[in-house]
């Protein structure tokens, strides 16, 4: 702990590149997918789904979108769940200039809500700010099946084809955001230091950066789930306890703001920007590419994008046969 605290004051971690997960925001009281008992996917039984994940499957939403409505009207950002000392940390980092990327796997969005800006953030797994319909994937109002979902706790409708319309979260069989690709190329050969934080490492792609990063990586977690390399540091527990620590080492006071002031703040923010623009944002931080050697990343991550793109030639060509017998 010392040792990085040393390594941010000293200047030695100054791009720092994090890959978060669950366990960074259990405390703001968030039951974690999996434990039995207290998961969601225990608490969603009397949806009798055939498996878990089926949750998140597009198919069974088609078909019984009961299950994720409620779960999404129990997750929606900005009404219950409040940013922990570790969203609050990672904002600190970027308003020190310390951040380069923060990789999460949450759809909390509470990264979102702590303040972190968006250019630093890639919510890997997709967010509750844009939403789409299952079937013509055309764009809905996010602020009507927001309402339609969490006060009238009903599936909202695509006003364009009648299908069901979801938040951007991703699902199983749905490719991550583009951004997740072209920034991670840029971003592992620039980090100095890579924190993985509350994650089990368990869902691929985003599981597979700890071994892209050719940088000394810090574990806050509570279990050993990845290899500890030589120069790696393992801090063992729970991560808002050891944030808490570290920051004070660093003389950083973690501020917790009401959620009040957060609202206001995704409002001033607007909902979200469009793609479009944060293509532009991504874009401005290009160049530094830093020098050649880091082939095998690369190679790793093209090889994800080959297989995103072979994805996706085939769901055109399946709409394109689509489209001939339609
Ligand atoms: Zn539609």
């Amino acid at each position: 702990m010392e040792e990085l605290a040393e390594l941010i004051q000293n200047g030695q971690a100054k791009r720092i590149l994090v890959l978060c997960g669950a366990g960074i925001s259990t405390g703001a009281g968030i039951p974690d997918f999996r434990s039995p008992g207290t998961g969601l996917y225990d608490n969603l039984s009397k949806y009798n789904l055939p498996y878990p994940e089926a949750i998140f499957d597009v198919d069974y939403y088609r078909k019984k979108p009961d299950a994720f409505v409620s779960l999404a009207k129990e997750l929606w950002p900005g009404i219950v769940f409040k940013p922990t000392p570790t969203h609050y940390f990672l904002k600190i980092l970027a308003d020190k200039g310390l951040l380069l990327r923060i990789y999460t796997q949450n759809i909390d969005g509470l990264e979102f809500l702590a303040g972190i800006p968006d250019d630093k953030l890639v919510e890997c797994h997709g967010h509750f700010r844009t939403s789409a319909c299952i079937d013509c994937h055309k764009a809905s109002d996010t602020e009507r099946v927001k309402e339609t979902i969490v006060q009238e706790m009903e599936t909202p409708i695509c006003i364009y084809c009648r299908g069901y319309v979801k938040p951007d979260v991703v699902f199983f069989g749905e490719n991550l955001p583009d951004r997740f690709h072209s920034l991670l190329k840029k971003d592992i050969p620039k980090a100095d230091i890579l924190l993985v934080m509350g994650t089990s490492l368990q869902v691929a792609p985003v599981s597979l950066i700890p071994d892209m990063v050719r940088c000394n990586r810090v574990l806050f977690n509570r279990d050993k789930v990845m290899t500890i390399r030589p120069g790696d540091m393992f801090l063992q527990g729970d991560c808002d306890s050891n944030v808490e620590k570290l920051a004070s080492l660093l003389g950083w006071a973690l501020q917790t703001e009401e959620l009040n002031d957060n609202e206001e703040r995704e409002e001033g923010r607007g909902v979200e920007r469009n793609q479009e623009e944060m293509k532009n944002i991504d874009k401005e931080d290009d160049g530094n590419e830093g020098e050649g050697g880091k082939e095998t990343e690369v190679a790793n991550l093209e090889k994800i994008h080959i297989e995103t793109n072979k994805q996706e030639e085939t769901n055109e060509n399946q709409k394109q046969e689509d489209a001939s017998k339609g």
